[in-house]
């Protein structure tokens, strides 16, 4: 049996005062090596923690809470880091990944309230208010080359464009030629950035995304010779970063407007065209890119014409080309051809819509 006894019970039994010493420092020594190894192991500890929250956060039903684990396509899934907000106070909101959003141009608008669809049913989903998705916009404003003669115009462009998106709740959020994020419309408000739109990931189905997806729009246009600055893309990649940490948003929901535009009126893809082409899905992260099948195809039949081709750059993307193989193949399973089983996809929409329609009446 082992008897413990306290550091002053065994210097006690020391008789000479110098050995004594000696043995109380060393004791004192060996007492502070323990403790800077305990620490060091809570450190290691703690980074462990951090680096178990950190893994993939994806999400289907919006209400779904930010940890739980929703199976995606693995070719669309990406690590999502861990932000949280470090201050609120001032002209900037900081965050812990260096992320700055500006709030000097912030304008109120109508809470978020939509409802998803299953994919097999068309089922609605209870209410949600949770945004599920993200998708990216230029502003097609005046692009200013970049050039220090030029200061005043590239600073008059970026407050008219700010003007104008405060004024009509545009987007959520602005990244201006200098790289700095404006948060406009706030997170948990509708912004006006999709009108007729459509999404969809693996279990369910968006409709008129302005209720369920963040707009984020860049100060640029899609076929200008200036390319977003890397400023630009450093804060794009930050700020998406953010929302997908914040609010679980799986990668395959980060599009751009001319993946998810529709027109109801001739029922074809592309009433808007911004980042047809050359969105940097790289850059921010993503991986998903133009590959993803197009859902207003493949779920609703939506067709399109040589104007949208020639705006996605005259050959169509791979998950256009992957959209409407699947329409064909899903044709001859339901015994129809491609033009019927079209048409019966684009009843159900003008169906869904009419739903909808009375539904907010
Ligand atoms: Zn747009």
């Amino acid at each position: 049996m082992r008897i413990f006894l306290s550091i002053e019970q065994q210097a006690s039994g020391i008789p000479d005062a110098v050995s004594k010493l000696r043995f109380l420092r060393a004791t004192a020594e060996r007492r502070q090596r323990r403790v800077r190894a305990l620490s060091r192991a809570i450190r290691i500890v703690g980074v462990a923690c951090v680096l178990v929250l950190g893994q993939p956060v994806t999400r289907g039903k919006s209400q779904a809470p930010l940890t739980r684990s929703v199976t995606v396509p693995a070719a669309v899934t990406s690590t999502v880091t861990t932000v949280w907000l470090v201050e609120d106070s001032g002209p900037n909101r900081v965050y812990s990944n260096g992320l700055q959003v500006r709030t000097g141009y912030t304008a109120q608008s109508t809470p978020r309230r939509y409802r998803t669809f299953s994919h097999a049913t068309l089922q609605a989903s209870p209410v949600a208010s949770a945004p599920s998705g993200i998708v990216f916009h230029t502003t097609e404003s005046l692009i200013v080359p970049l050039e220090q003669g030029l200061n005043r115009a590239l600073k008059r462009t970026r407050e008219d464009v700010l003007e104008h998106v405060r004024r009509d709740r545009l987007y959520n959020f602005v990244v201006d030629r200098f790289g700095q994020v404006y948060g406009v419309v706030p997170e948990d408000q509708c912004a006006f950035h999709a009108g007729h739109s459509v999404w969809a990931d693996r279990e369910r189905v968006y409709v008129d995304l302005n209720e369920s997806f963040i707009g984020v729009s860049f100060e640029a246009q899609t076929d200008s010779v200036f390319a977003p600055s890397s400023a630009q893309l450093h804060a794009g990649r930050l700020l998406t970063e953010m929302l997908r940490s914040r609010y679980g948003i799986a990668e395959a929901n980060c599009i751009t407007h001319a993946q998810v535009s529709v027109n109801p009126e001739n029922m074809r893809l592309g009433y808007h065209t911004d980042w047809a082409s050359n969105f940097p899905f790289r850059e921010l992260g993503l991986t998903s890119g133009y590959s993803a099948p197009v859902p207003a195809v493949q779920v609703f039949g939506f067709a399109y014409d040589d104007h949208f081709l020639a705006a996605i750059g005259g050959r169509p993307w791979d998950g256009l080309t992957a959209a409407e193989e699947h329409l064909v193949r899903d044709a001859g399973g339901h015994g129809m051809t491609a033009e019927q089983y079209r048409r019966h996809l684009q009843q159900k929409y003008k169906e869904l819509r009419r739903h909808q329609v009375e539904r907010a009446g």
